[in-house]
């Protein structure tokens, strides 16, 4: 007789390797066909929502390593919740309008941007994002994400349109919307006004000067011909000059150099002394700032006044202390000069070019004019220093260039008007990781108002029109109509018509007695369109709501995203739109490099799950801080390959021990368990709980890290070992095999569950081979709460201690190991001798000591003189004296009883005699 035939191997069908690359994709079309994200919807539907607004990425060009990890941790959190009974819809979004857009048609699709209408332009544009949108939809399904691909929300339709307009009517009636001369970031690359979130700060190489300001009144405290000193890095800002600014609490000095007087602060004297080579200046009179108020001294070459004024903004931090003040080209300037009634003044065109309002220099673009300028200062003899220094300097994070602060007429939102109301909501959110909220905090107690006009064309225009007199006007009515004239045919109406025709019939205004009038020309920010998402979404779609649960996105969106949509919904609904906020790093290289084209060191998402399977990719998002800036690499990639394949064959075996077994007839009752697998079922109501609370914290690393740790040492080494002994040995319907069998059953289903969030297309894959009558998608399951497993701690206790005794046992079969004493641990005899009367407790009431520890024999005795000290327990250990079995490979002194067969112990005889003769 063949006794291997009579033994019970595991059996699955169920493949070793993943094969994903091939496999995924046909899951997922099955997916969609048998709609299990609707049925998942559906289960839950009289449940409470859990609400995850998914942030739109740009429509232009293919998802990056960022957006896959965005997007999958994003999916990790919907999945879960729908597995944990929540009614959680995904409506995926894009952005769509904006600069790239546009640059993407006249520079790489060559557009003639002059030859065609704006109407023309944008409907080209509109169409490039529509492709933009098929194309990264295909890319983020690939990734696994579960979402409402055919109901997307995207910031070029014409609902979203109109809801936007909505909120910007909303906000405009609470006189949070005006016009107004204001210097703000400009980009003469760009040939428009940037938001603060558009600028970033690089290094920039310009010009040091100090310059002398000849006082011509200096009222009771100065005398004429007096010198004040300013600073300044940007020569060109000197044809507006129109003040300087001192602070009022700062102490001044007048010194003497060869004959000259000179003003400066008196704490950067020593400073100043070193820079501009003064000998042996002697401070001849000294005045606290204020007494300065408007004394008056002449432009250094001009025919002009410059006024001498108070600011606040005035520090010794570098410079002269007297500051250079030109209110068309710096905040503080146009503030101070705002409270001596002075209005701005910028002499710089739109691409950055001087005008006439500079004599002399018309026509130069603004950084080449700073040397014709430091020339003329020169001659007039007001040039006291030239240097050259290295400085941060903003530039535009779209063209990479330099920008200007410009005073030009713009929309602004104010923000002022409602801080206080935005401080407060942001208190309220909960903002992980938690430095998140002093972050948001800080931004918007320092923000100036929002500037939200751009000179462009893709984008939803400002929906205001100006009377004959140029009064704009924005009321109800005007609003409603072009909402509803959007709802109907898209914003490109705007540009299509003439103020007239988009305009509600018969509209009149006292000041447009002809009846005539025009529209804005500008644009929206396009923060103002991902921003208004919480209206056009959340309010909008059923089923969502505002506030969100959360907004999930790359650490950069504070200033962006998170930023414009939570100044939007405080205008105009008093609250924040969402109740969560984490955000996550960059992803960078193996070696922490920002990955870039130069370098060449890009991994396209869509290339890593071709290469590994989406799976792969997830399983990495999971394994890592994703709070912190994270990296990928093929090494990395294929270190998380190999947690797959351990993962994968544990939940093989565990498969094909249960092969002959079915839930339904031959599960054993909690209380019928055998000890160590109650045990084992315990331990497994603490993974369950553990890996519950990792995913409601957000905290994915543990999730995976738990389940890895959990297959790799409590399975693995040692639940799945010694129950070798008994599934394969014993007869099919032995109570303890069948007992193992049912824990077995119970941690791959929740197992399995646990990780359908993180391994979707592998998780799916197992369920199909799961016995008894399952649901058919694992993902429509319910995850299990942990059940209670004992009432009191008495066997609990006991177990942990002979876990620790295992330790001890473990430690003694290695060494006897290395020594060459014994080869299997299967071959060995070990002799315990408890150290105190509880380990001695515990070992007497261990059912079957040997097979848990898995040597031929384990005897327990008082003493035992060879016996090595360990922590528990004394260990000796020696080579078992009996013969080994061959059908079961134990070493038994009753191999052999049985004289039918000779070569069995008695226990597989007696198997072999009931169930296979
Ligand atoms: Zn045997």
């Amino acid at each position: 007789m063949e006794y291997k035939e009579t033994l019970l191997m595991p059996k699955t069908k169920f493949p070793m390797r993943g094969n994903l690359p091939n496999k995924e994709p046909v899951r997922r079309d099955q997916w969609f066909e048998d709609k299990v994200y609707e049925k998942g919807l559906e289960k839950n539907k009289d449940n409470p929502s859990y609400i995850l607004h998914d942030g739109p990425p740009f429509a232009n060009g293919d998802l990056h390593a960022g957006h896959a990890l965005n997007n999958i941790l994003k999916d990790f959190i919907t999945r879960y919740k729908s597995m944990t009974g929540f009614y959680a819809p995904i409506i995926p979004g894009w952005d769509t309008h904006g600069l790239p857009i546009e640059t993407a048609l006249t520079k790489n699709k060559k557009v003639k941007r002059s030859e065609i209408s704006v109407a023309e332009f944008r409907r080209l544009c509109a169409e490039y994002a529509w492709k933009q949108i098929e194309r990264q939809k295909e890319q983020r399904i690939q990734l696994g994400m579960r979402g409402d691909w055919d109901h997307p929300y995207i910031t070029l339709t014409k609902d979203y349109e109109a809801a936007q307009i909505r909120v910007f009517g909303e906000m405009a009636k609470k006189g949070f919307i005006y016009k107004g001369l204001r210097p703000v970031h400009w980009s003469p690359s760009s040939e428009s006004a940037l938001a603060e979130a558009e600028i970033e700060y690089h290094d920039k190489r310009s010009p040091s000067i100090y310059v002398s300001f000849e006082v011509t009144d200096g009222k009771d405290l100065l005398q004429a011909g007096d010198n004040i000193i300013i600073w300044t890095t940007t020569p060109w800002t000197l044809p507006a000059n129109l003040g300087i600014s001192l602070h009022p609490d700062l102490e001044y000095n007048v010194v003497e150099v060869d004959g000259e007087r000179y003003v400066i602060a008196h704490d950067l004297l020593d400073a100043i002394a070193n820079e501009l080579d003064w000998e042996d200046p002697e401070i001849v009179q000294s005045f606290v700032g204020k007494k300065a108020d408007r004394i008056v001294a002449k432009h250094p070459f001009y025919d002009r006044d410059s006024l001498v004024m108070l600011g606040n903004h005035v520090t010794i931090d570098a410079g002269t202390g007297c500051v250079h003040t030109a209110p068309g080209h710096g905040d503080d300037d146009f503030y101070v000069c705002k409270e001596y009634g002075i209005d701005p003044l910028s002499p710089v065109d739109d691409k950055g070019y001087l005008t006439s309002e500079a004599p002399g220099f018309s026509g130069l673009f603004y950084d080449e004019a700073n040397k014709p300028i430091t020339e003329l200062l020169e001659e007039k003899g007001a040039l006291l220093k030239l240097s050259f220094i290295k400085h941060s300097y903003p530039h535009d994070w779209r063209t990479k260039k330099p920008t200007i602060t410009r005073a030009t007429s713009q929309w602004f939102a104010s923000i002022k008007a409602f801080r206080d109301e935005i401080l407060a909501e942001i208190k309220e959110v909960e903002w992980l990781p938690a430095w998140g909220e002093t972050r948001m905090y800080n931004m918007f107690r320092d923000r100036e108002d929002w500037c939200i006009s751009r000179q462009r064309s893709w984008g939803v225009p400002i929906p205001v029109f100006y009377a004959e007199d140029g009064t704009p006007i924005i009321t109800d009515e005007t609003i409603a109509h072009v909402e509803q004239l959007f709802a109907e045919h898209g914003s490109n109406i705007w540009f299509e018509k003439d103020a007239m025709d988009l305009l509600p019939e018969g509209f009149t205004h006292p000041n447009s007695p002809n009846g005539t009038f025009t529209k804005e020309e500008d644009i929206m920010d396009v923060w103002f369109d991902s921003g208004s998402s919480h209206e056009a979404v959340l309010c909008q779609r059923e089923g969502q709501r505002r506030p969100a649960d959360v907004y999930l996105e790359g650490s950069d969106q504070y200033r962006g995203w998170f930023n414009s949509s939570l100044t939007t919904s405080v205008a105009i609904s008093g609250k924040a739109p969402y109740k969560n906020v984490i955000s996550h790093g960059m992803v960078l290289d193996g070696k922490g490099k920002k990955m870039s084209k130069s370098l060449g060191n890009i991994m396209l998402p869509s290339k890593v799950i071709k290469q590994y399977g989406a799976d792969i990719l997830r399983l990495w998002v999971s394994s890592v801080d994703y709070q912190g800036d994270v990296r990928i690499s093929d090494e990395i990639l294929r270190q998380v390959s190999e947690s797959y394949r351990k993962i994968r064959n544990t939940f093989r075996f565990m498969l094909g021990n249960i092969a002959d077994f079915d839930p339904a007839v031959d599960r054993v009752a909690l209380e019928d368990l055998e000890e160590v697998d109650r045990y084992m079922y315990y331990r497994l109501q603490g993974q369950i709980d553990a890996v519950r609370a990792s995913y409601e914290k957000f905290e994915f690393s543990s999730v995976y890290h738990d389940i890895h740790d959990f297959c790799a040492v409590e399975l693995s080494s040692f639940y799945l070992d010694f129950a070798k002994d008994i599934l394969y040995i014993e007869a099919k319907d032995h109570h303890r095999r069948r007992s193992i069998q049912t824990v077995y059953y119970d941690t791959l289903v929740a197992l399995v569950q646990l990780l359908t969030p993180i391994l979707p297309h592998t998780m799916e894959e197992v369920w199909e081979y799961i016995p008894g009558d399952t649901e058919d998608y694992v993902q429509l399951t319910t995850i299990p709460e942990p059940t209670q497993v004992y009432t009191d701690d008495v066997q609990l206790e006991k177990w942990r201690l002979f876990m620790e005794v295992r330790d001890d046992v473990l430690k003694a079969l290695e060494e006897a190991r290395d020594e060459k004493m014994i080869g299997k641990s299967l071959e060995s005899k070990v002799t315990l001798v408890p150290k105190t009367k509880e380990i001695a407790d515990v070992l007497a009431s261990i059912p079957y000591l040997h097979q848990m520890l898995i040597v031929s024999e384990a005897e327990v005795a008082e003493e035992c003189a060879e016996a090595k000290d360990y922590k528990h327990v004394a260990v000796f250990v020696e080579k078992h004296d009996g013969e080994v079995c061959e059908r079961c490979w134990v070493s038994a002194n009753t191999v052999g009883e049985n004289k039918k067969h000779p070569t069995l112990c008695v226990r597989c005889a007696d198997v072999v005699e009931e169930n296979y003769v």
